[in-house]
């Protein structure tokens, strides 16, 4: 152990007296009052400016596990990483929190008693932590430059040892208060580091609530508590700090954490903090065309990475959900076929059942998802929901389909009085408006291969009235089917296609009450004076 700085040194060397004591922040921070086996949980991306969809995976996750256990569920944005920092990324975070319908019980719109929820907001409290930390002697400034650095991994590479900062490596890790002085006076601003005292080959134990028994060699690496350049903390550190002091008592993020859990522990422990519970996530993958190996959705290359994609593609956001949450909850889609008022809300999840192994992206399985939900909705609801899409997303055609919410209604109303026997065709809100286009004139494409029987076509203008109930409308096909020579269903095709623009519809009466005499007639005649 080393010789711990003095007050005025630390002040010195973070730049400022810490405000706080530990104990300070203890009281300010308490534990919370909440009933046993309440989980309070978080999600911490970074603002990046891009909502992947595996963070989306997580918000749901640590939600449901909060809501479920009466917990509190925090959203903390770790935008400690000033050089990736994109303006506006902090709201594209929280419009996929309110699209989704994952708001966080605290957060950085709605507070809380355990905030700031962003990072770069609580610099007080990591400087009052590595202050308590270099006054105990278990952290140190470090005075190393990166092109000391550089030349340092290279030496360690030439040599085959493994790189960072550790050993007789860390230069600065006993430097004498003078030394410190010595640097400071010459204007040098340190990094702080962890002076470890980890020792690779003894073990660490952890027993992971879904992996089970971990074993992991201790940390040796002196690693950068408090960054130089902008003395805002590390991942490590600020994870340290954060979940001990919003008192999370469990911690669940990508299994790309996993190698540093060691470090954590010793954190924690160095601390005399109980650590918090920790699971792994496994990754949502997909088979890499090219490889033919499975990989981790690519920020980069897929679409279907982007959490955004899905809100201006229009799929119905709780379907993504169920889709997700049959992934982590196994058994999810037999009992929601059971009893469809099963949700993502009411089915429970169990910690111990997180799959360990990376899912495979299936869009297909996402679409069937869809389909099932969008089939499951009233047909107010319908209208509402395509409505609000396409007023924010959708193009200028999309927002004329629904100007007239009634006229909507009619159209999604087609084949939907009986819930049983409901269509399942419509996969998004955009693809809803697509496939229903032709009930507007503006959007109406005739069909240009079709082989019209004109002698149906004007058997049909003879005879029709609008106000015709379905028998009668039905017994007048059948005429025009004996008087023309060809099979019913031939002269319902005739009408079908001249009105439709396609062979596949719905039902063909209903479309001529929607659509009303006049635009029956209309796109008739179209056809005949072509
Ligand atoms: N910012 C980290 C990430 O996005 C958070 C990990 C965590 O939940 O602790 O991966």
């Amino acid at each position: 152990m080393r010789q711990g700085l003095d007050k005025d040194l630390i002040a010195r060397v973070l730049g400022a007296a810490p405000k706080y004591t530990l104990a300070e922040l203890e009281e300010k921070f308490p534990p919370r009052n909440l009933p046993d086996g309440a989980m309070v949980t978080r999600v911490a991306p970074s603002p990046t400016g891009f909502m992947h969809l595996g963070t989306l995976y997580q918000m749901m996750i640590a939600k449901k596990l909060a809501s479920q256990s009466d917990g509190v569920f925090m959203l903390r944005i770790e935008d400690t990483d000033t050089k990736r920092e994109v303006a506006g990324a902090v709201d594209v975070i929280l419009k996929c929190a309110h699209a989704f319908n994952l708001l966080p019980d605290e957060g950085p719109e709605n507070g809380g008693e355990y905030g700031p929820y962003y990072q770069s907001m609580r610099k007080e409290v990591y400087h009052s932590v590595v202050a308590e930390l270099l006054a105990r002697g278990l952290a140190y400034p470090c005075f190393l430059t990166a092109e000391e650095m550089d030349e340092i991994r290279e030496r360690q590479k030439a040599a085959g040892f493994a790189t960072g900062i550790y050993g007789e490596f860390a230069r600065d890790r006993d430097l004498t208060a003078d030394e410190i002085i010595a640097h400071l006076d010459n204007g040098e601003v340190p990094s702080i580091r962890l002076y470890s005292t980890g020792n690779k080959d003894n073990k660490v134990i952890y027993n992971d609530k879904v992996r089970g028994r971990l074993v992991f060699p201790e940390n040796e690496e002196d690693i950068v508590l408090i960054k130089s350049n902008d003395g805002l903390p590390t991942y490590h550190f600020a994870h340290l700090c954060d979940d001990h002091f919003m008192r999370t008592t469990l911690v669940q993020r990508g299994e790309e954490w996993l190698s540093s859990l060691n470090l954590h522990l010793q954190l924690f422990r160095m601390m005399g903090w109980n650590a918090p519970e920790y699971i792994h996530v496994a990754t949502i993958n997909k088979l890499d065309e090219t490889t033919g190996n499975s990989r981790k959705l690519s920020k980069r290359t897929d679409p279907e990475a982007n959490t955004l994609h899905y809100l201006q593609d229009g799929y119905p956001q709780e379907a993504v959900l169920n889709y997700l949450f049959n992934i982590v909850a196994a058994g999810f889609e037999e009992e929601k076929n059971k009893k469809p008022d099963t949700t993502i809300w009411n089915y429970p999840l169990r910690v111990k059942k997180i799959p360990t192994s990376s899912a495979l992206f299936n869009m297909d399985k996402l679409e069937w998802w869809a389909k099932e939900f969008i089939g499951s909705l009233p047909v107010d609801e319908l209208v509402a929901r395509v409505a609000s899409w396409a007023n924010e997303y959708g193009s200028d055609d999309n927002k004329m389909q629904v100007a007239d919410e009634k006229y909507l209604a009619a159209v999604l109303g087609i084949e939907r009085d009986n819930p049983k026997r409901v269509r399942k065709d419509f996969i998004t809100w955009h693809q809803t408006l697509e496939n229903v286009a032709f009930f507007w004139d503006k959007l109406f494409q005739p069909a240009t291969d079709y082989e019209y029987n004109t002698d149906v076509l004007r058997a049909f203008l003879e005879t029709y009235n609008p106000a015709d109930d379905k028998d009668t409308w039905w017994n007048k096909i059948v005429a025009i089917a004996e008087k023309t020579g060809v099979k019913n269903g031939d002269v319902a095709m005739n009408l079908r296609v001249a009105l439709a623009g396609r062979t596949n519809t719905p039902d063909l009466y209903s479309i001529m009450t929607v659509m009303g005499g006049d635009m029956v007639m209309e796109r008739i005649k179209g056809v005949l004076d072509d």
